[in-house]
């Protein structure tokens, strides 16, 4: 859906969400969530049919949006404690959860074994020797698949690459450490090697890097067999699916048509059977179903720029991405702004030279696809409380997926030593 279509479809909703909430809010879609799901599926479907699609739940664990996608079929990926209990609470099979993540104590291991979860993620040594111990004393098996790092060239933000030499992901392949520690797996009881894993990272712009992987991976898995004699089964290429965010990206048919090209060929090459494939897209199935809605409250003109000043700023969306912005309106652009948050730091600017219509005091600013990976990183700087989430479901009906923060909710864990209570402190009161 292009940019006019989106400002469309919300104008429709507008009252119906501004009767609901005041700004700033979240709007997420439930027919976005529903296609972006399909479109995927239907991809696989068309080039590798013999695959699952985990939902990296890091890119949003609001059950209600984890709820649609499991009510789609999705699968999850889940790299940390609470992510696996936003899993089950959203109704996940734990058959149809894989279990990542590159420090995870053993009782958090222990846990998924017990909850019925059967696949991990081995991104080090550590993590296969946890995982053993967590299944020797829950004396369940593991089915496990080694994260391999090819040390690849890998075109996106460098904070958001972990597939390089550089990053601290994954078993270097070259060295020879991932294929020692998949000979340990092969040998080690309660455990089963049955796949191998690497995510290229995210917001990859093109599909060269998804064939490399899969080259790459196929030949580690090639290496393994003669080794140890075991084929394995599951070959997964993790996320890293592009969202339009201000240029065009690859889609997903062009992707997974080349992926999937890719893992037929090396698999030919290197005398494999064609794998299982996995993918764990977690930004191309949620990023443009959300958008932040925020009011102008101020319009400032300094010396160096016109200021529009929101309600909220980088507490409520993720870094890095050159989210399109536009006014809630019907007005065109005339004018350029620098689109500011309130919060008490310079560096609290979504983004600088916005064409905008002339704004005012109460004017609707939408940052738009902002619903990968915003929630999770939202801040309390200055204490702000972290916005609501609404979700317009497929009906047309507005419903809140996630209430306001409060005051409360922000200061309410902290505790003051008893001698240091003054009558304010002592009467509990934080709103
Ligand atoms: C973050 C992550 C993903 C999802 O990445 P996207 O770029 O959002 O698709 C998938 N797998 C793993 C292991 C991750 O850490």
């Amino acid at each position: 859906m292009d940019l006019a279509a989106r400002k469309a479809r919300l104008l429709d909703h507008r009252d119906a969400l501004f009767e609901a909430f005041d700004t700033p809010l979240y709007a997420f879609f439930e027919e976005d969530l529903r296609r972006n799901y399909r479109e995927v599926r239907a991809a696989l479907d068309d080039h590798y049919p013999d695959s699952t699609i985990h939902f990296a739940v890091k890119a949003n664990y609001n059950l209600g949006v984890l709820s649609v996608l499991r009510d789609e079929g999705c699968h999850a990926e889940a790299y940390a404690r609470c992510e696996l209990t936003a899993t089950q609470a959203a109704g996940f099979d734990p058959e149809d959860v894989l279990l990542t993540g590159m420090n995870r104590p053993v009782e958090d291991v222990e846990r998924a074994l017990d909850l019925g979860v059967e696949r991990f993620l081995v991104d080090n040594e550590q993590e296969l020797a946890k995982i053993r111990e967590a299944t020797d004393r829950t004396g369940t098996e593991a089915e496990v698949l080694i994260r391999g790092n090819p040390a690849m060239e890998v075109p996106t933000h460098p904070e958001v690459a972990t597939a390089t030499r550089e990053s601290k992901f994954g078993l270097d392949i070259e060295s020879g450490r991932a294929l020692a520690v998949a000979e340990d797996a092969v040998e080690a009881q309660g455990v089963e090697l049955v796949g191998v894993q690497l995510h290229v990272g995210s917001q990859i712009r093109g599909v060269e890097p998804y064939e490399v992987a899969a080259r790459e991976m196929l030949s580690f898995a090639a290496d393994v067999r003669d080794a140890t004699g075991v084929e394995i089964d599951v070959l997964d290429l993790g996320g890293g699916f592009p969202v339009p965010y201000d240029e065009e990206v690859p889609d997903t048919e062009t992707i997974v048509a080349s992926m999937a090209d890719a893992v037929r060929s090396a698999a030919a090459d290197r005398d494999l059977a064609e794998p299982t494939l996995c993918v764990e897209p977690g930004r191309r199935l949620v990023g443009n179903a959300g958008a932040l809605l925020a009011e102008v409250g101020v319009v400032k003109e300094t010396p160096h720029a016109s200021f529009a000043v929101l309600d909220a700023g980088t507490n409520a969306v993720s870094s890095y991405w050159p989210y399109p912005i536009y006014a809630l309106s019907e007005a065109d652009p005339t004018e350029e702004y620098h689109v500011a948050g309130p919060l008490c730091y310079t560096g609290d600017v979504i983004q600088e030279d916005v064409a905008l219509p002339e704004l005012d005091r109460g004017d609707v600013l939408v940052v738009d696809r902002i619903g990968a990976y915003s929630l999770g990183s939202a801040s309390h700087t200055n204490a702000e409380p972290k916005p609501p989430v609404a979700l317009v479901r497929e009906s047309g009906d507005v419903e809140s997926i996630r209430a306001r923060e409060t005051c409360e909710d922000v200061l309410g864990n902290d505790r003051i030593p008893d001698d240091l209570r003054g009558e304010e402190a002592s009467s509990g009161r934080t709103n």
